[in-house]
C-alpha cells in the first residue's frame, strides 16, 4: 500500500525537530517522504481481540494489500470462548471451531498466518503481561505496520457499547508499539530470547472515531463478505452483506473520491 490511498492527508510532513541547520532539514525531512520509503513487500500484522472481529471492519483493506504483495499476518488475542448461547458447547469446543473459522477466512483473505496468544474472551486488561505478549510477537514478527483497534471507542450513537476486549486490545497494543517493542531496555527478558527492539513504521486503528484515512476496497468487497461467511458460527442465519455494502458505502460519502465502496482510519506515521 501507499499512503497515495491516504484522502484528506495533504498536509506536509513537519519539519523533524532533530535537525539543527536548514540543510540537515531538508535531508532529514526527505528521507521521511513516502516517496523515499523502501518499494515491495511490506509485513502488516493485524492484531485484534477475537475471531471475526478484522474481517468486519478491515477484511476489505487486508484483500486489498495481500492481493498488491503484502505480507500479512494474524494476531489474535483471544480465541473467543465465551461467543455461543449453545448450552450444549463447552468453551473447549468453541476455541476449536471459532480457530477454525478463523484460519478459513484468512485462507479467503490470502493471510499468510494466524498467531493465537489465547488469553481468555471477554477478560481482556490492558495490563503489563498483555504488553509483554505483545511486545514479544511484535519483535518476533518485525511489522513495518500493524493494524488494530481504537481504545478510545466507548461506544457509538445510542446503541452501541464498545466490547471492553476492543478496547484493552487496541490500547495493549497502542503501548507495545510505542515505546516498549522499540526500547532496548524495556522487558529485558525478551533480550534473552533473541527478541531484539523492533519499530514498527505506520498504525492504522480499525473502527476510529476519527478516520482520516480512507482505503478503497471496491474491488476487495466480495472478498471480505466471503471471508465473513468463514465466522458461521457467529453468524447463524444472518446474512451480513447488505449491511457491510452499507457501511462501506456510507463510510465512502465521508471523504472525497475515495471510491464506491471504503473502509477508513485513524492513521499514524511514526518516523
Ligand atoms: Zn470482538
Amino acid at each position: 500500500m501507499s499512503t497515495a490511498d491516504a484522502v484528506n492527508r495533504d498536509e506536509p510532513l513537519s519539519r523533524p525537530a532533530a535537525a539543527v541547520d536548514a540543510e540537515a532539514a531538508v535531508a532529514a525531512q526527505a528521507a521521511a517522504a513516502p516517496e523515499a520509503e523502501p518499494t515491495g513487500p511490506k509485513r502488516i500484522a493485524v492484531i485484534f481481540a477475537h475471531p471475526d472481529d478484522a474481517e468486519f471492519i478491515c477484511a476489505g483493506t487486508v484483500a486489498r494489500w495481500t492481493s498488491e504483495g503484502h505480507e500479512i499476518t494474524y494476531v489474535l488475542l483471544t480465541s473467543g470462548d465465551k461467543g455461543s448461547e449453545d448450552p450444549a458447547v463447552t468453551p473447549e469446543q468453541l476455541v476449536a471451531t471459532r480457530e477454525a473459522e478463523q484460519r478459513a477466512a484468512c485462507t479467503v483473505l490470502g493471510v499468510r498466518d494466524v498467531v493465537f496468544l489465547g488469553f481468555a474472551d471477554a477478560m481482556l486488561v490492558p495490563d503489563l503481561n498483555l504488553r509483554r505478549e505483545l511486545v514479544r510477537v511484535i519483535r518476533r514478527l518485525q511489522p513495518d505496520v500493524v493494524i488494530c483497534q481504537d481504545p478510545t471507542v466507548r461506544w457509538v450513537d445510542q446503541d452501541y457499547l464498545n466490547h471492553p476486549d476492543h478496547r484493552a486490545a487496541g490500547e495493549a497494543t497502542l503501548d507495545a508499539i510505542y515505546p516498549a517493542a522499540r526500547d532496548r531496555m524495556t522487558f529485558p527478558e525478551l533480550l534473552d530470547e533473541g527478541l531484539e527492539p523492533h519499530k514498527v513504521r505506520e498504525v492504522y486503528l480499525a473502527g476510529a472515531k476519527d478516520p482520516d484515512v480512507a482505503i478503497d476496497i471496491s474491488d476487495h468487497l466480495d472478498t471480505k463478505l466471503r471471508a465473513l461467511q468463514a465466522h458461521a458460527s457467529q453468524l447463524g442465519d444472518w446474512d451480513p452483506a447488505p449491511m457491510l455494502r452499507e457501511w462501506a458505502h456510507e463510510t465512502a460519502g465521508r471523504f472525497d473520491n475515495a471510491g464506491e465502496y471504503v473502509e477508513a482510519f485513524k492513521y499514524f506515521k511514526l518516523d
